[in-house]
Order: structure tokens, then sequence, then C-alpha cells
């Protein structure tokens, strides 16, 4: 039986959330198949919503038809939102009509008819509040509730989407709003992995992470739509990350507190091995050592979009510093171009060179406990791997590295801290 957990004191509904992702609704034996698990698990839990992505690669699809069209301007970003949503709205209906078709009550939502609301920031809108009106109506009426994921209404009438991954928000942000007793998110892996499986071969499914290592670890590359770790924190949701593609997986629980099942895993210091690859470093020397020379770098980056990373400044013995940063691999020539021609910073020289990767240890048991740096670094060292560039959280310990090295990083650190098969 599920218990709430001491902790909290919100109060748990009977309705159980599940979210599919584009990939497990691909095409029409895939969407059987999840309409399939949905009337199974009807039986039990008959007060079920199921928030779903749009078919396969259809956004991208949608968006890169978009451009075409658009010629050498942006799509407009109310009619780019109006057309993406159009996805999820098929596959919404889709699922509804294949429910019923098994003979399962089912009724299709937009993100507007479920009561979604945001603001007008298109193409990655926040969610304001969510209305559980029609859901709950529909719920008690009988109906499992298929809602169109990643999109929501504007106090105008608007319809925007939530952001590129953004269906798991709306799973979360329902609910958190429904106070579910679970958020399922079926995607096509068994779970979180304790490392890259295509990097690391001994990599395993985690049974349980705590919020703020998942935090970590979905900006880190693990795939999870970020926002909706954050939403799902805040709302104490507990989150079950599972395969639609496995039925006997278990999959990785993301909440506060493990429950019995999964308490005996908890008690390892690191948890996880994250890697990014497509790093692009830009090196400043010679600027000047006072205030806002950092900021003048900075602020043409950050109106232009170009989200930096890892940044380490440096003071040399003449006075002068240096500042080294990363941006994705993709992002390097336009930032490497604002840097010169729009910070007004004096430099005495400026490179930028690609081919770098990212590896970091992620682990709640970090905090307060010395070493681990020395043990990450160390472990480096013995696989003969440079570090380039280090930065730290409170529960990580991230490192570039050269991409040719992340591999033999990413295992080492893997073995390193006892993350693999035992
Ligand atoms: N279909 C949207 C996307 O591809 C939302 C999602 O998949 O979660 O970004
Ligand atoms: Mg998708």
């Amino acid at each position: 039986m599920w218990l709430p957990s001491s902790s909290n004191l919100i109060v748990t509904s009977r309705v159980v959330v599940q979210k599919y992702g584009g990939s497990s609704l691909a095409n029409e034996t895939l969407i059987r198949r999840v309409a399939t698990r949905i009337r199974d698990r009807h039986r039990t839990d008959p007060s079920l919503v199921v928030a779903v992505s749009a078919m396969g690669d259809t956004t991208d699809e949608l968006l890169a038809l978009a451009q075409r069209l658009a010629g050498d301007t942006r799509p407009h970003p109310r009619e780019a939102d109006a057309l993406v949503s159009t996805g999820e709205l098929v596959s919404a209906s889709l699922v509804a009509i294949t429910l019923r078709g098994l003979g399962i009550p089912a009724v299709s939502l937009s993100g507007r008819q479920a009561g979604i609301r945001t603001d007008t920031t298109y193409g990655s809108a926040r969610i304001a509040n969510v209305n559980t009106k029609r859901v709950t109506r529909e719920l008690n009426a009988g109906n499992v509730v298929v809602v169109a994921g990643f999109q929501g209404l504007t106090e105008t009438d608007d319809t925007t989407t939530l952001g590129r991954g953004a269906s798991d928000l709306t799973a979360v942000a329902l609910a958190a709003a429904l106070s579910a007793k679970v958020c399922e998110v079926y995607t096509d892996v068994d779970g979180i992995f304790t490392a890259d499986p295509n990097l690391v071969p001994n990599a395993r499914v985690l049974r349980y992470i705590g919020y703020n290592e998942m935090l970590e670890m979905a900006s880190l590359g693990a795939k999870m739509n970020p926002r909706s770790i954050e939403v799902a924190a805040v709302n104490n949701v507990n989150l079950r990350i599972l395969s639609s593609f496995n039925p006997d997986s278990t999959g990785s629980l993301i909440s506060a507190t493990p429950s019995e099942d999964e308490d005996m895993e908890i008690d390892r210091p690191i948890t996880a091995v994250t890697t990014e690859r497509h790093v692009g470093r830009i090196v400043l020397r010679g600027i000047d050592n006072r205030p806002g020379t950092a900021a003048a770098i900075m602020m043409p980056l950050a109106e232009a979009g170009v989200s930096v990373d890892v940044i380490v400044q440096n003071v040399s013995e003449s006075g002068l510093a240096s500042l080294a940063f990363t941006v994705s691999s993709g992002d390097l020539a336009n930032a490497m171009q604002l840097v010169r021609e729009r910070s007004g910073v004096q430099f005495r020289a400026v490179d930028a060179e690609d081919g770098f990767a990212k590896v970091s240890i992620v682990g709640t048991g970090m905090v307060n406990a010395p070493g681990f740096a020395a043990r990450t670094f160390k472990a480096l060292a013995d696989a003969d791997v440079n570090i380039e560039m280090i930065t730290t959280s409170e529960i990580r310990i991230t490192c570039i590295v050269r991409h040719e090295d992340l591999s033999t990083a990413a295992n080492a650190l893997h073995a390193a801290f006892g993350l693999g098969d035992s």
C-alpha cells in the first residue's frame, strides 16, 4: 500500500497521472501498445489522467516546415506555437480513439480544455495555474482523461507551448494540481541510469533519486525536462520514470524520500556519472582585473540567448586576468563574435576551441564529506585523462575534458565510485 511520507502533509488523491513520450507513440502499433497498457492500469487505478507528447519527430518536422515557409524570417512565435501544439492534439485524440476501441471510456482534452493557463512567453511559456474542474468532471464521469502535453493557454486566449520536451511538465503540473499519488513518465529507456549506457556498458538503473540530485542530472544530460523536476520538487510529486517497452521494469523513483522498496539503496555517496558532449571553450587572456569586466563579457551573450556554462577566472602575476568559459559547440562561433564585437572589453588574446566534453559525479553524499574532489582527480589521473577545467556545486563535481577522453573518463569515475553492477 502507498503511504504518504511523514514529512509532507499534502493529502494525496487516488488519481494516477501517466505521461507517454513521442517515441512511445511513434506509430499505430506503438499507440495500440500504449492504449493496452492504459487499459490494464485502468482496472486497478480507474482515476487515470494521461498526458501525451506528439508522435515521433512530429514537433521537429512541424518546426522545420514552418522555418522553410517563413523564408529568411523567424516563424512568428504565436503562429509557431499554434502550429506545433497540433502534434499533441493528434496523439491525444488518437490515444482516446484507440482506448474507446478497446472498450475503455476515454476523452481527449487540449491544454486549454485541461485548464492549463500560462504566461505569454511563446515557445517556453510558464504555467501560471491549472484549473482542474474539467479534468475532475471527466474523471468523475468515469473517463480516462488524455491530455495533450506541452501546451497551455494565455489569459488572452492564445495557445502557447511550454518548451521542448515539456510534456513532462504538463504531466507533473496535472499531478500537482490533482494531488495525484504518483506521476509515471513512460519513456524508451528503463529509467534513470548511473551513467549513459552507450558510454558506460555496466551502467545500471537507479531505483531511487532525490529531487536535488535529479535536478543536477537533468541539466547535465540525463533526459528529463528540468523544469518538470523543479515543479515536482516544489509540490512533492512522486515521479516514477518507466519504460513503455519493458512492462517488467520497475523504473526509477524520484521523490523526497525513498519508499520502503528503494530504502536499501540510499546508502551510497555518489549517485551517478553524467556526461555531455559538444562543448566549446573560449579563452580571453590579458583582461583588466577590475569590476565590470566579467559582466561586460557575459551581457551580450545573455542578450543573445547563448548559455554560458563553466566559467573559470584566474589572475596572473602581472595583474591581468584570464577568463575561460564553455558554451555548446553550436554556439561557439556566435559567442566568439559577440565577445569580440559587443563586449567592449580590451584583451590581449582570445581564442575559441571546440572538441571538449563534460563529465560529472553527482550525489548528495558529498555534502559535508571531504575527499570527493581528490578521488575524482585521482581516478582521472590514473586513467591518463587530462582535466581542462573544473567546477563544483554542493552535490556535484564537474570536469571538462577533451572529447576523445570522455568515454575513458566516464568509465573511470563510474568504477572508482562503485556505481556498476556488483
Ligand atoms: N513534442 C514536444 C517536443 O518534442 C514536447 C515533448 O516531446 O515533450 O519537444
Ligand atoms: Mg517529443
